[in-house]
């Protein structure tokens, strides 16, 4: 099997393009380095069955080129991160809608498969225990930038299941909550990393808000693995599907867990939301996937829990030399 992957060299394309690579499958991946890192693919360069084109996506005829050549598309090349969408809210709307546009119209070109990786945004502020796939958006107001980024979302799902409906083109969509493990970034806001950093370089763990919030943290080995296995399912075309962990934490009690696996003598900073990304900004109190579609059709259920998932971060920049003198600053 030849698989595409744009944003390959981003948190989830790495950890995909390796699981794809060690089941011996082919791997191209595109990526423009904006979010992404060279180090997170560096290892791979030597495997025989492992491309890198460091380009964007947004050039059409590069695209087309690609997609002729793959059997499926992951399509996860995107502006990401909460804190990236709002400093960057143009450049997040156009890789967004306009870069799905383009994958989408090279697949209908060549009749390939495209899976989407879309977010959990997209539910927004609704307050329900934990979402199901057809429950409301509900949104802010247009002049707060956080919802730029999940209505951009919103637009790349209607074009996937419009492409679906009027083209029959094979296309399923992947709502990925709060996703982590190690790679992942923290300079474009996601709080693990961003904790687990603070931790080992003994700076203040800043929770924002009360710190009351809760959310739901996902390996990236499990999703990457439910993202394989939704792309091989014929009765997962056209449809949409969760993928997270349903165990609940605040971001309060996770400072607190971090703390204690660390060792770390960190105080605990709480920061008002206005300090932290942007006057009026509206955070969501809580957000659980309800995992009941995908669990009926491919029997998923996350392996790695919220403690292993930490420990695996921690090693991770232990490993880099984090906390160690001349490693201070925040990767
Ligand atoms: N957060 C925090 N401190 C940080 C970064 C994030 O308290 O240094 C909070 C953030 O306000 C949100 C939660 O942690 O309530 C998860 O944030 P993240 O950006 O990782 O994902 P989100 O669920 O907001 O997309």
């Amino acid at each position: 099997m030849k698989n595409l992957i744009t944003g390959g060299a981003g948190f989830v394309g790495s950890h995909l393009t390796e699981t794809l690579l060690a089941r011996g499958e082919e791997v191209t991946i595109i990526d423009d380095l904006s979010t992404g890192d060279i180090r997170n693919i560096l290892h791979l360069e030597s495997n025989p069955r492992f491309t890198a084109v460091i380009d964007t996506i947004m050039k059409g005829s590069l695209v087309e080129e690609l997609v002729k050549e793959c059997n499926i598309v992951y399509h996860l090349a995107a502006a990401v991160g909460v804190k990236f969408v709002v400093e960057k809210p143009l450049e997040s709307i156009q890789i967004n809608v306009k870069g799905t546009e383009i994958i989408l119209e090279a697949a209908n070109r060549r009749r390939k498969k495209v899976v989407i990786t879309s977010t959990s945004e997209i539910y927004g502020k609704g307050g329900k225990d934990a979402f199901c796939e057809n429950d409301d958006m509900t949104l802010g107001p247009t002049t707060s930038h956080r919802w730029s980024y999940a209505l951009s979302k919103g637009l790349d799902e209607i074009l996937g299941l419009t492409y679906y409906r009027e083209k029959s083109l094979p296309v399923v969509i992947a709502r990925l909550f709060n996703t982590c493990g190690p790679r992942q970034r923290g300079r474009y806001g996601m709080v693990i990393p961003r904790f687990v950093q603070q931790a080992l370089t003994e700076q203040p763990i800043t929770v924002y808000g009360t710190g009351k919030q809760k959310r739901c943290f996902a390996y990236v080995g499990d999703v990457v693995e439910a993202l394989i296995t939704l792309a091989h399912k014929p009765e997962a075309e056209g449809e949409i599907f969760n993928i997270g962990n349903d165990e609940e934490i605040s971001i309060e009690d996770l400072a607190r867990l971090v703390k204690e696996l660390t060792g770390s003598p960190s105080p605990i900073a709480y920061i008002p939301y206005d300090d932290a990304y942007e006057y009026g900004f509206e955070d969501m109190i809580k957000r659980a996937p309800d995992l009941t579609k995908i669990r009926n059709l491919i029997g998923y259920s996350p392996k790695v829990h919220l403690k292993e998932l930490l420990e695996r971060v921690i090693a991770y920049y232990r490993s880099r030399g984090l906390g160690q003198p001349g490693h201070e600053e925040l990767l």
